[in-house]
């Protein structure tokens, strides 16, 4: 896709970046605005909007790659955890529209707090009829 930043940096020349691997099927490098030092996307090098886009054989490709890539992550970095996190959507945070899973190193002081906007289920009759419409949706 012409105007996509992902793209370009994937084409090589236009925008450049700091690789940490790539192979036929998925790119990944250092993001530019890192959570932490050694934050990674890992991206198809075939324009997928997001997740739902993506074929199933390059989608079980990509998750052996974002596997690979945050082990290494983990280990050069050392690392107490990592986060693996995807933004699909402009409602979840997606701000590129090229589909990327960023991969996140943590420390155990590191200061970050997730999902500080959590809500409960009023009652266990809610759960099971959220539970229900996502099963139907299947
Ligand atoms: P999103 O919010 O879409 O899930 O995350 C996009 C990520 O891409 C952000 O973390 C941002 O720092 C990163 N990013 C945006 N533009 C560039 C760029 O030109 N180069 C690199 N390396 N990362 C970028
Ligand atoms: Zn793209």
């Amino acid at each position: 896709m012409t105007d996509c930043i992902f793209c370009k940096i994937i084409a090589k020349g236009e925008i450049p970046s700091t690789e940490v691997y790539e192979d036929d099927t998925v790119y990944a490098f250092l993001d530019i605005n890192p959570v932490n030092l050694g934050h990674t996307l890992v991206i198809p090098k075939k324009h997928y909007e997001n997740l739902f886009d993506i074929p199933d054989t390059e989608l079980g490709i990509l998750g052996t790659r974002v596997k690979k890539v945050a082990a290494a992550v983990k280990k050069a970095l050392k690392a107490d955890g990592i986060n693996v996190s995807m933004n699909n959507g402009p409602a979840a945070g997606q701000v590129v529209p090229h589909a990327h899973i960023h991969i996140m190193p943590r420390y155990t002081d590191d200061g970050f707090r997730h999902w500080q906007g959590r809500r409960g289920y009023h009652n266990k009759t809610e759960a099971e009829e959220i539970a229900a419409k996502i099963k139907n949706a299947l």
